[in-house]
């Protein structure tokens, strides 16, 4: 069956000392559930990180990647760049980049293909903003921000994509989802899903839950049916608090 992930989102924090500390923090903490459990420090911080977890069971990832393969794009990372510093998962879309970079569906569903195409594992984040759950609009808006970026994909695809319903309100505000919203979200997800690909792709997919993720809340949220796990932002800069949500499962 499919399976159960916590990935922390380390965003632009921790220089190369303080990732040190962090990832020595991290080794030393006792894994006692039956989650995957990923790391995304930033780009200048991989191979430091990829080299010091890489003989334990905390996988890292990273937090984005150019859909080019190479070239004049200044500032940019390929994915075979990150492959080449032992990178086997990225994350792509979230809501920052949306937000901050002008990410689009249409350029995802670009970076989506380069990062199938290497191999790459991929965490794919969408969410709604406030306005869209005040007008009751959450449900249109995920489903066209998945269909866009990844139904031009064929079911084998689905092997390699994790999917991360990261509601904007809830991103760094403090306010969470309750449980019962990102059940009835997720189980959207999984039935939108089904709809296209088959209940067997459907019921494969891991979906996670990000937003204010935290060790006082993330039991209850994972114990719902449809939830696979978590994308942790603020809560995942702490080991004791990451660790708190990897065991809450
Ligand atoms: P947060 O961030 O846990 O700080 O709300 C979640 C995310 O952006 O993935």
């Amino acid at each position: 069956m499919r399976k159960n992930i916590v990935a922390g989102n380390w965003k632009m924090n921790n220089d190369l000392v303080q990732t040190a500390s962090l990832l020595n923090d991290l080794q030393a903490k006792e894994k006692t559930s039956n989650a995957e459990v990923m790391v995304a420090p930033t780009f200048t911080n991989l191979y430091l990180a990829y080299e010091t977890l890489k003989t334990s069971s905390i996988e890292v990832i990273a937090q984005n990647m150019h859909f080019a393969e190479s070239g004049a794009y200044t500032g940019e990372i390929s994915a075979s760049m990150l492959k080449s510093v032992g990178i086997k998962t990225v994350i792509l879309g979230h809501s920052e980049r949306r937000e901050y970079f002008n990410e689009t569906d249409e350029s995802l569903a670009k970076k989506v293909d380069t990062a199938l195409a290497h191999d790459l594992r991929v965490i794919f984040c969408f969410g709604e903003v406030l306005a869209d759950r005040k007008s009751d609009n959450q449900e249109a808006v995920v489903e066209s921000q998945i269909s866009n970026a990844l139904f031009h994909l064929n079911a084998d695809a689905f092997k390699n994509i994790v999917l991360a319903y990261e509601p904007v309100w809830a991103i760094g505000t403090g306010e969470t989802a309750s449980p019962e919203q990102a059940q009835d979200m997720h189980a959207f997800i999984r039935k939108t899903l089904a709809t296209k690909y088959g209940s067997d792709v459907a019921n494969s997919v891991s979906i996670l839950y990000g937003g204010s993720c935290k060790p006082g809340n993330a039991k209850e949220i994972f114990s719902k049916p449809d939830v696979d796990g978590g994308l942790i932002g603020g809560a995942a800069l702490n080991a004791d608090d990451f660790f708190a949500i990897v065991n809450a499962f």
